[in-house]
């Protein structure tokens, strides 16, 4: 399938408005499979407007437009709508009891300005927008499927997320499409881009492949839109046997969205049982492993001591330790997580402590540095780290690392 993007607005021609709508739908497209081909940005002027409809490609399936449906401007832009669908506006009730009932929650009453907002086109079908005035519009014009949305950018995102997105991929794909992910850990983007690259290169053309990073892992999604599910899967299936063989270890899961889900199937398969001692994470390691249902079946609780006394009154760290090499060291860390697997009576044990900045960090120990250790059936065993400079970030990567090792330990056990 094949999509242009339209953004109307003067604001955005002047450069007073960044286009961030044409960035987020276009990214929603290429995610699902959908190729841009264009896109442009238009005055909120009748002639502009029906010069860019004019413009559109033969080939292309989905029009995406922006903008112009302010309670200002969307007397032009509807009638402009109107006039090149055909048709006329129509008054729809439902609409108005909408745009009255989100009113409410802001304790007023709409004007006469917003009551024109339940005008709509009849040759087009609503896609109803819960979250603001403007409804979203589709027409049709041969085998061209055109959406006008709000310029807002929360409402558009909204829209093409929860609405279009969805709705072209059971009407206009009729369900077919298939996805199955892959989950990584440890090796960036860019790296993974570059071990799989000849695999990548032989991908079937009806098979696509999408990168998605978030902090500390990155999910590879193999993706069909137009094949029968049956053959889709097969075909995808195969690819992830090669993809395998190319990573390895740096896989930890498939079909699952998260790590912290992966690791609750490991430590239930395995029948074992897990604690936290944290201090940089500050319970974010425990919040991760409490969010899967069924956690309580294998984690028994974390001991939050952030401060050095906390480490000592409740872990048992050696204050000598503590003065000689800091809270954020090898000697600690090991100590934290061999004392939590010990008081909370658990086969395994994850223990973070690190410079979560932005402050507090010193020429040997940055900003970013922390220090992981899982205490298990096989011993104890620790690693140092250095992230960035963001304190959430730190967060966030601390916990998922701390996961990962655990991971590694969890499979190497019977
Ligand atoms: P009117 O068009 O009636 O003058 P408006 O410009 O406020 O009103 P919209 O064009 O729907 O109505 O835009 C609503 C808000 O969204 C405005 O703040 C606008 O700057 C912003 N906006 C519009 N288009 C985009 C875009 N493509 N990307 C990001 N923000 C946008
Ligand atoms: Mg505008």
């Amino acid at each position: 399938m094949q999509a242009e993007i339209i953004a109307i607005g003067d604001e955005i021609l002047i450069g007073q408005t960044i286009d961030t709508n044409s960035a987020f739908i276009a990214s929603q497209l290429s995610s699902n499979g959908i190729v841009v081909k264009q896109k442009r940005v238009i005055a909120d002027e009748k002639d502009a407007i029906t010069e860019a409809l004019d413009g559109v490609l033969p080939d292309t399936d989905l029009v995406f437009m922006t903008g112009g449906l302010g309670p200002t401007k969307d007397d032009i832009t509807k009638s402009t709508l109107t006039t090149y669908f055909g048709g006329e506006l129509e008054f729809h009730e439902d609409v108005y009891e909408r745009i009255v009932d989100l009113f409410k929650t802001f304790n007023r009453v709409p004007s006469e300005v917003n009551r024109s907002q339940a005008y709509l086109p009849t040759s087009c079908a609503i896609v109803p927008n819960d979250i603001g005035t403007a409804s979203g519009m589709r027409f049709q014009k041969n085998n061209t499927y055109f959406f006008s949305l709000p310029g807002v950018p929360y409402e558009t995102e909204y829209l093409v997320e929860k609405k279009i997105m969805p709705w072209i991929n059971q009407v206009l794909r009729k369900g077919k499409a298939v996805h199955k992910n892959i989950l990584t850990q440890g090796v960036p983007e860019s790296d993974l881009a570059q071990m799989l690259e000849g695999w990548e290169n032989e991908l079937p053309a009806e098979i696509k492949l999408a990168y998605l990073p978030s902090p500390g892992m990155v999910k590879l999604r193999l993706s069909s839109y137009d094949l029968e599910s049956d053959e889709a899967s097969s075909l995808i299936d195969a690819e992830i046997d090669k993809m395998k063989s190319l990573l390895g270890e740096i896989i930890f899961g498939e079909s699952a969205e998260s790590l912290q889900e992966v690791i609750g199937i490991l430590l239930k398969r395995k029948g074992v049982t897990v604690a936290t001692a944290e201090s940089c994470t500050g319970g974010y390691l425990a919040h991760l492993i409490t969010s899967i249902a069924g956690s309580s079946e294998y984690y028994k609780g974390s001991i939050l001591s952030y401060s050095n006394e906390a480490k000592m009154k409740l872990l048992g760290v050696k204050k000598e330790d503590l003065l000689n090499y800091g809270a954020v060291s090898k000697e600690v860390i090991e100590q934290m997580a061999i004392q939590a697997r010990h008081e909370l009576d658990t086969d395994f044990a994850i223990a973070t402590s690190g410079v979560a900045g932005p402050g507090g960090g010193s020429y040997e120990k940055p900003v970013g540095t922390v220090w992981i250790a899982v205490a298990g059936p096989n011993g104890i065993k620790s690693k140092k780290f250095h992230f960035g400079k963001d304190r959430l970030r730190n967060i966030k990567k601390s916990a998922l690392m701390a996961l990962d090792m655990l991971r590694r330990e969890i499979q190497k056990i019977n």
